[in-house]
């Protein structure tokens, strides 16, 4: 029933690079017997220049764990607790504009749905109020874990299904975490390196279903430093388009009982 997951933790030590992959023991909420609920990505080896993140069904086949591209709109909304009230806008600005760039490489259409108090945790992901939120909060009201040069946490929850309309699986909520005290050590906008959007470009690819890299020259690294790319990098646009409209339609069965919230 458990294993280790994979949270996506971005980290940074000063201008070096960290080795820092999260590795978190959750356990799988079973909702119905048809279903399962997993968190975060079977422990699979990272690729090069993308990777995707695998769903085991339950003949033993595994799937791509993504989002129905087709859904009308995946919807996000945001949590600036832990966020100066008076940065908070350039914060969403900065959001929007990352959530825009996963809009136009994957073709999934995103709708903004105003502001939560919603803190995403291990177990309360199903509840969340809107398909992602995306939540810039003191890590200590979360119980993901996290080290002090966290910068953040990103994933996606999925469901897998079987029954007489056969077998499948698809994610039904993601999740982005931003955490204050590292945000705050970089520098704001976009660009290449150290900088407040590189980071949530990296959180908001895995709310759309991407795991870590090996290659340092990708967004995906699991390591933010002064050489990271300016946005996303070759691997990172392919691995995003796989999980995007190209890969076709996901027909979630209504056993699948999730709110929906197109
Ligand atoms: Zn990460």
């Amino acid at each position: 029933m458990d294993d280790s997951r994979d949270q996506g933790r971005r980290t940074r030590r000063g201008p070096m690079v960290k080795f820092g992959l999260a590795l978190t023991l959750l356990a799988l909420v079973m909702l119905a017997p048809m279903l399962a609920w997993n968190l975060p990505g079977e422990k699979t080896a990272l690729g090069t220049n993308y990777t995707l993140r695998s769903a085991q069904l339950a003949s033993g086949k595994s799937t791509t764990a993504r989002w129905d591209p087709c859904q009308k709109a995946i919807t996000w909304q945001v949590n600036m607790a832990g966020w100066p009230a008076k940065k908070r806008p350039a914060m969403l600005k900065q959001i929007q504009s990352a959530v825009a760039q996963v809009s136009r490489i994957t073709g999934m259409k995103y709708r903004y749905a105003g502001t939560t108090t919603f803190t995403p945790r291990q177990e309360n992901l199903v509840s969340a109020p809107a398909d992602i939120v995306v939540a810039v909060i003191n890590p200590k009201t979360t119980n993901f874990s996290f080290s002090e040069n966290s910068l953040g946490y990103g994933g996606v929850l999925w469901a897998t299904w079987y029954g007489g309309d056969g077998e499948g699986a698809a994610v039904v909520r993601g999740y982005a975490v931003l955490i204050p005290s590292g945000m705050n050590k970089l520098k704001a906008g976009f660009g290449k390196g150290n900088t407040q959007g590189n980071v949530i470009l990296h959180e908001m690819a895995h709310a759309a279903g991407l795991d870590h890299v090996r290659s340092s020259k990708q967004q995906m690294y699991p390591d933010l430093t002064a050489k990271s790319p300016n946005g996303y990098a070759s691997g990172d646009l392919q691995g995003l388009g796989k999980v995007g409209k190209k890969a076709g339609c996901i027909t979630i069965p209504d056993r699948v009982n999730i709110t929906n919230y197109d």
